[in-house]
């Protein structure tokens, strides 16, 4: 077991949802019962830009995660069908969210081992959005927690965030790496802080989570397939992570 608290280890940042585990397609299969739900009064499409409407105000009140989408839907459904949506099919909804908090983590392939790996020469630093409560339950019953050094759950990942989460846990910024499948959550707002990032896609996105984002060309951002290339490239990236610990 590697001493998890070995203050000579650089700290390593991973995100969860999409990195670690599945999230977006439990999303997406969710949104789908939603348009059926609503097809007797609007198309899927318009469906789906009425969500995305509606979630945006959500999460500016209520934050990230399944709360925020239970209640986009249910707000939704009363709109688009003028107030006639019945209190069964609420109820409907409703069940929904219960299921995707209650629905079992679906790890990536691999990273239970890469993780293992990880935690041997790094201080891994979980940093996710959404609920509180549900990303602390994903967390445990992933079985990954033993491997890590900190959780965090943050209202937004931004610039701000990030350095008060390293402050936090004294972590200067230009030694800390971050890893993820977001460019907009996991890399652009490290780099802006003078991190580095590993950028690892997830072929599944929310509207919200990729709206409108940049691409990645013209920043040394490396981009794997998938995180069990992990160890091998921080063996064969130098950088101040690495190097240089704090
Ligand atoms: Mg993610």
């Amino acid at each position: 077991m590697p001493d998890l608290a070995a203050p000579g280890l650089p700290v390593l940042g991973l995100d969860a949802d999409d990195t670690l585990w599945e999230n977006q397609v439990r999303f997406a299969a969710v949104e789908d019962n939603f348009c059926g739900l609503v097809a007797p009064w609007v198309e899927a499409e318009a469906a789906r830009v009425a969500l995305l409407d509606t979630g945006r105000a959500y999460i500016r009140h209520h934050g990230y995660g399944v709360n925020s989408f239970i209640l986009s839907m249910v707000d939704t459904g009363i709109q688009l069908s003028a107030g006639s949506i019945t209190a069964d099919e609420l109820g409907l909804i409703l069940s929904w969210g219960h299921d995707l908090i209650d629905s079992p983590v679906e790890l990536l392939p691999e990273v239970a081992d890469t993780l293992a790996e990880l935690a041997d020469t790094h201080r891994l630093l979980l940093i996710t959005k959404g609920n509180p409560t549900d990303q602390l339950k994903k967390v445990t019953d992933s079985g990954l927690a033993g491997h890590l050094w900190q959780v965090e759950v943050v209202a937004e990942k931004d610039p701000a965030s990030y350095a008060t989460v390293l402050e936090r846990h004294g972590v200067d910024p230009t030694r800390f790496l971050m890893v993820g499948n977001s460019v907009r959550s996991d890399v652009l707002p490290v780099l802006a802080i003078g991190g580095r990032a590993v950028h690892v896609p997830h072929g599944l996105y929310s509207a919200l989570e990729e709206a409108d984002c940049p691409e990645l060309d013209g920043f040394d951002v490396p981009v794997l397939d998938r995180l069990a290339d992990l160890p091998g490239l921080l063996a064969d990236w130098p950088g101040p992570a690495r190097d240089d610990p704090a």
